[in-house]
């Protein structure tokens, strides 16, 4: 039995471990593929003190500063069940084996819904982006277009406006689905259009890079084109909490509800970054995260164990 068993292994996974292990307690992590997102993407450019880096080497960072201690890491594992046991927890893996733990941290991280249209895995990181306040500077005085007219679209389109020459955001939907308030924004932002009833269809690009997108029209069937450098994708983010369903609180945009210290409704089960009801999903806020609930793991196991 580990004291306390992380389940996840992107930024908010391993700095739970690392602080769980500086305690000195038997501290796990699984992990279905350590590093998380960040594997997933080029450039970092906003993880304070660390002007710019790789996806990848800062995958390899994260796994080499949890390897400095005593942990041990389960990568390509999936966990698919979460009970209670008499001392705490049990987590069932996908390969039948299971773990348990005195206390949890759950990890598990989010994924962008894509537009599953042609093009779009091929442009991923060249032009075909996500997150606004990741990748926004890159293409400063350049076109974009953000696709989604839900609160996550139109406020990456605000954002994006600042930044950029010009912002045409597209909606499937006959209207726009944000709130009042952020679609007023919108309107009177002088560098920006918005298209309803447009499906995207494709992501062009010249072979480097994207340089386009096709819509339909869904009001006239026409297909139209709309030259761009680059596309932030807003259709949604999912939580990977599928397997936590009817074990705890989750919100209803799939999210597990968590108290400013990352306490779940689950007493000695914590959670950490993208998968929790944290607003904004970032690097630092997830490693930031990940360090508050091995520390209120911690307090949890010092306030329960027998003396
Ligand atoms: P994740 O990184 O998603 O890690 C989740 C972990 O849980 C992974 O190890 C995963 O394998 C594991 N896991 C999931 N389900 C299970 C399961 N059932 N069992 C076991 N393990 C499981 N943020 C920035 O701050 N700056 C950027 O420049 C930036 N660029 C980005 C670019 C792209 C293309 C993407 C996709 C994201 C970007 N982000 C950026 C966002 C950032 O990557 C996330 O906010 C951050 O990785 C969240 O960390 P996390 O630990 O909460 O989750």
């Amino acid at each position: 039995t580990f004291d306390v068993l992380v389940v996840g292994g992107g930024p908010a996974g391993a700095a739970a471990a690392v602080y769980a292990a500086r305690k000195g307690i038997r501290t796990g992590v699984v992990a279905d593929r350590f590093g998380g997102q960040v594997l997933d993407t080029m450039a970092i450019e906003n993880f304070i003190s660390v002007p710019h880096t790789e996806g990848p080497k800062l995958g390899a960072a994260l796994e080499a500063h949890v390897r400095d201690y005593d942990v041990e890491i389960m990568n390509l594992q999936r966990a698919q069940k979460l009970e209670p046991v008499a001392d705490g927890y049990k987590v069932t893996l996908e390969s039948g084996a299971s773990l348990t733990g005195r206390s949890i941290v759950l990890a598990t991280g989010a994924r962008w819904r894509k537009m599953g249209v042609p093009g779009e895995e091929q442009y991923l990181n060249k032009g075909v982006a996500f997150c606004p306040h990741c990748d926004g500077p890159l293409f400063k005085g350049k076109r974009v277009a953000v696709i989604g007219g839900g609160n996550s679209g139109v406020e990456a389109a605000i954002d994006l406006a600042g930044l950029v020459a010009h912002v045409t955001l597209i909606e499937f939907d006959k209207q726009l689905r944000a709130d009042d308030v952020l679609q007023r924004k919108l309107r009177s932002l002088a560098n920006v259009t918005i298209l309803t009833s447009a499906r995207t269809t494709e992501v062009i690009g010249d072979g480097s890079k994207v340089i386009g997108l096709h819509y339909e029209n869904r009001a006239d069937g026409q297909q139209q084109s709309l030259a761009v450098d680059g596309i932030f994708v807003q259709i949604g983010l999912l939580p990977n909490t599928e397997w936590l369903k009817d074990t705890l609180d989750i919100s209803p945009r799939g999210e597990i509800i968590v108290s400013a210290s990352g306490e779940t409704s689950l007493p000695g089960v914590f959670a950490a970054g993208d998968c929790t009801t944290t607003p904004y999903k970032q690097i630092i806020i997830a490693a930031g995260e990940g360090a508050e609930a091995a520390l209120s793991a911690f307090d949890h196991l010092i306030r329960t164990s027998a003396p």
